[in-house]
């Protein structure tokens, strides 16, 4: 909910930060479905973060934040949460070299795939994994983004954040609880906070080694309907089992609602025929937890967040 419209605007405008109002969400979701937002913000730099941390602390009840949307599915209808948006800021990569490591520095609006190619450049290892994982540097880090293989987790050396009320907080890995596409940072009660930049310690390597790394990533990308609109992976896989496997298997593979399908290629992506609304999704969301439920009694979360 934002109350004062005419205020916000003018802190807004005066910290020359864009903004759009009744923001079109599907132009921004990899889903490319979604509602209205009443406001979404574009801060790119962390003197305009503070603009914004001013009007969500005094205007603003709660706030969503995204870097690509690739794992946000918006609602139809009218989004009252003012949307933040790391879409055109945060986009430095600085490196150090350290021996045989080096120390990389990206802003949280950094694309994962920009990273992958600079890693590559430099003869860096330890991203491969991201090869195909659309998103942002920030996204990543909130998911722990990754594979079986191996997340975001395992290359992270530390991480710049800004809380709503505009405190700067650094934290070392240690501090850092990442869990299946989770993070938790330790004795820290927000939950809801920016992060603004990512420190990553990749190894130095060979061109050929990264590649043979990368080809498994590459073959595993192959199963899975990369070029759809989609939100990549729709549930986690339960302990000891494959959302996926668990969607064929209760019957669901390919069914339809509106115009979104249960992937034929890999079950546990639901993609956009053309035209479908958000609640198409929904409802095929409801009809597999629903399905799963009585027929294996397993319970599917969500992994996507919901808007
Ligand atoms: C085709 C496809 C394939 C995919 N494959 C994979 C895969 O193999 N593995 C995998 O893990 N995921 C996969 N995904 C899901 C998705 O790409 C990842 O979760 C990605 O890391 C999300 O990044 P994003 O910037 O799009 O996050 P968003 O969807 O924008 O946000 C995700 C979460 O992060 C938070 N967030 C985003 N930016 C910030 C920030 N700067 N500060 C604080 N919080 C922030 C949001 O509030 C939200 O809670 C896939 C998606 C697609 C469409």
């Amino acid at each position: 909910m934002i109350e004062n419209m005419a205020v916000i605007r003018e802190i807004l405008n005066k910290n020359g930060v864009c903004y759009i109002e009744n923001a079109d969400m599907s132009l921004y979701s990899t889903m490319r479905t979604g509602g209205s937002a009443v406001l979404m913000i574009f801060p790119k730099n962390t003197a305009e973060l503070y603009a914004v941390c001013k009007i969500i602390k005094n205007y603003c009840r709660d706030f969503y934040i995204i870097g690509s949307a690739s794992n946000t599915l918006f609602k139809d209808g009218i989004i009252e949460l003012p949307i933040i948006s790391f879409k055109n800021g945060f986009k430095y990569i600085d490196f150090d070299v350290n021996n045989n490591y080096y120390t990389v520095k990206a802003g949280a609006g950094v694309l994962l795939s920009k990273m992958l190619n600079f890693s590559l450049k430099n003869n860096l290892e330890g991203l491969e994994f991201a090869y195909g994982i659309p998103g942002t540097v920030g996204g990543a880090v909130k998911m722990n983004a990754g594979s079986k293989e191996s997340n975001i987790e395992n290359i992270i050396s530390s991480l710049d954040i800004i809380t709503k009320y505009g405190e700067k907080f650094n934290f070392k890995k240690e501090q850092l609880k990442f869990s299946y596409r989770n993070l938790k940072i330790t004795d820290f009660d927000e939950d809801n906070y920016f992060i603004t930049g990512v420190e990553f310690l990749l190894k130095s390597s060979t061109k050929s080694n990264i590649a043979e790394k990368m080809d498994l990533f590459k073959s595993r990308k192959m199963t899975q309907p990369l070029g759809k609109r989609s939100l990549g992976c729709i549930f986690k896989n339960p302990e000891g089992h494959f959302a996926g496997k668990i969607i064929d298997d209760i019957g669901l593979k390919g069914s339809t609602k509106g115009g979104a399908a249960v992937s034929e290629k890999h079950a546990n992506f639901i993609i956009n025929k053309g035209n479908a609304k958000s609640s198409d999704i929904l409802d095929l969301i409801k009809e597999i937890s629903e399905t799963a439920l009585r027929e294996k009694n397993i319970r599917l979360d969500t992994e996507i967040k919901i808007i």
